[in-house]
C-alpha cells in the first residue's frame, strides 16, 4: 500500500519535473492565455488519469493521488485549467467503472476543486493554503472512504497512510515546481544579462561577436554584402569631466536609443564598450551604409542631448564604415577595417564619416 502510493508520488514528481522543463517559456499563471490554460488543464487531466492507473484498490474503491494535479492547477492557473482537469479525471474514473465509488468520486473531486479554487484566492501564506486545501480533500476522502469500506480495520489502516502521503506529495509537488521555476527564472535572467548591455539595453560586445561570427559563416553560402558602422562619441571624456559620470550615462543611453530608431529592426546595434557603438547592416551596400552613417552623424550634430539636470549639450560622433565585398574582401577583417576607418575619421578632424581605404 505504501509502496503503491509512493509509485504515485514518483510519477507525479517526474511528470512535474518534465512539465516544468517544457513549459519554461509559458508557465501557468492566472494571467496566462486561454490556450495555455486549456492545454495545461488537459495535461493535468492526463496526469490525474495516469495516477489513477496506478491506484490501489481497497474494497472496490480506489486510493491514489489524482487530486494533486487539480490542486496545483487551481492554485497556479485558476478555474479553467482546474475544472478541465477535474472533468477529465471524473470521465476517466467512470471509464474504469461506474459504481457507487465513482459517483462519490464526483463529490470528492468537485468539492475539493471548488475549495481549492476558493482558498487559493484567500489572503494566507502559500504553506497555509496548501495545508487547508489538502486537509479539506483528505477529510472528504476519509468520510467517503469510511462509508464505502465496511471493515473498520482497513479504514484505520489506510487512512493514516493516505493522509501522510497526500500531504507529503502536495508539499513536494509545490516545492518541486517552485524550485524549478526559480532556477529557470535565474537562468533566463543571467542568459539575458550575459548578452545585453545593462546601460543601454543593446547587445553587448559578447553578443556582437557571437552574431558577427554567425553572419560571417552565412556569407560563405549566400554571397550578400555586409556593412559595419563603428561609432565613437567625440571628446566624450569631457562630458564626464564636466557634468559627471552619471550624466555621461544619460548621453550613452540616449545615443543607444537614437541608433535603434534610425536603423531597421533586423540591423544589429550594439554597445561594444565605453562610448563605442556598432551597427551591423545586413545585405547593405557601401553607399547605403554611408547614407545611414551620415544621417546618424547629422542627427547627433543637430539635436542636442538633454542631461538629467535638464541642461542641453551639443555633441558630435565619428563613424568608420567598412563593407564586405566593397572596402573589404575578407569578411573576418570587417571589424578591424571599420575600426581603422574610425581612427581615420578621428585623425582627420572628427564629426565625420570615413570609409576604410578611402
Ligand atoms: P575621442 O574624441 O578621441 O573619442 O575622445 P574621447 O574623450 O571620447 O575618448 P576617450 O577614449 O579618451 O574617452 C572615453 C571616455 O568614455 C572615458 C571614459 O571615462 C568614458 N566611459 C567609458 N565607459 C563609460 C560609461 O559606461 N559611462 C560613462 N559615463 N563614461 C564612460
Ligand atoms: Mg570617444
Ligand atoms: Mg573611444
Amino acid at each position: 500500500m505504501i509502496k503503491d502510493l509512493f509509485t504515485n508520488l514518483a510519477i507525479l514528481v517526474s511528470v512535474l519535473f518534465f512539465y516544468s522543463q517544457v513549459s519554461n517559456k509559458y508557465p501557468l499563471q492566472t494571467k496566462s492565455t486561454l490556450k495555455i490554460k486549456i492545454l495545461i488543464g488537459v495535461l493535468g487531466g492526463v496526469l490525474s488519469n495516469t495516477l489513477m492507473q496506478y491506484s490501489i484498490t481497497v474494497d472496490n474503491t480506489m486510493v491514489d493521488l489524482r487530486h494533486i494535479p487539480t490542486i496545483l492547477l487551481a492554485y497556479y492557473g485558476g478555474a479553467i485549467p482546474a475544472l478541465i482537469s477535474m472533468i477529465m479525471t471524473l470521465v476517466g474514473r467512470f471509464l474504469i467503472s461506474a459504481s457507487v465509488s465513482s459517483y462519490l468520486a464526483i463529490l470528492i473531486s468537485v468539492s475539493g476543486t471548488l475549495f481549492a479554487l476558493f482558498f487559493s484566492k484567500q489572503n494566507y501564506s502559500k504553506k497555509v493554503k496548501i495545508l487547508a486545501i489538502v486537509t479539506f480533500n483528505n477529510l472528504v476522502f476519509s468520510i467517503v472512504f469510511s462509508y464505502l469500506v465496511s471493515s473498520l480495520i482497513i479504514v484505520l489502516k489506510v487512512l493514516p497512510i493516505y493522509w501522510i502521503v497526500s500531504y507529503l506529495s502536495a508539499y513536494l509537488s509545490f516545492y518541486v515546481l517552485a524550485y524549478i521555476r526559480k532556477s529557470q527564472k535565474l537562468f533566463n535572467k543571467y542568459q539575458t544579462e550575459s548578452t545585453t548591455d545593462g546601460l543601454t539595453g543593446l547587445n553587448n560586445v559578447r553578443k556582437f561577436e557571437e552574431v558577427f561570427e554567425h553572419l560571417i559563416k552565412d556569407l560563405q553560402t549566400n554571397e550578400q554584402k555586409l556593412a559595419l558602422l563603428f561609432i565613437d562619441i567625440d571628446f566624450f571624456k569631457k562630458v564626464n569631466d564636466t557634468y559627471g559620470h552619471s550624466e555621461g550615462d544619460v548621453v550613452l543611453r540616449e545615443l543607444g536609443l537614437r541608433l535603434q530608431q534610425s536603423t531597421r529592426t533586423f540591423d544589429i546595434v550594439s554597445r561594444n564598450g565605453g562610448e563605442e557603438f556598432t551597427v551591423l547592416l545586413l545585405d547593405c551596400p557601401l553607399n547605403r551604409a554611408n547614407e545611414l552613417a551620415e544621417r546618424i552623424r547629422k542627427n547627433v550634430e543637430d539635436t542636442p542631448f538633454t542631461l538629467h539636470s535638464g541642461k542641453e549639450i551639443d555633441l558630435t560622433i565619428s563613424v568608420g564604415v567598412a563593407c564586405y565585398q566593397e572596402t573589404t574582401k575578407d569578411p573576418t577583417m570587417l571589424i578591424e577595417d571599420a575600426d581603422k576607418a574610425l581612427y581615420q575619421a578621428k585623425q582627420s578632424g572628427r564629426n565625420r564619416v570615413c570609409n576604410y581605404g578611402q
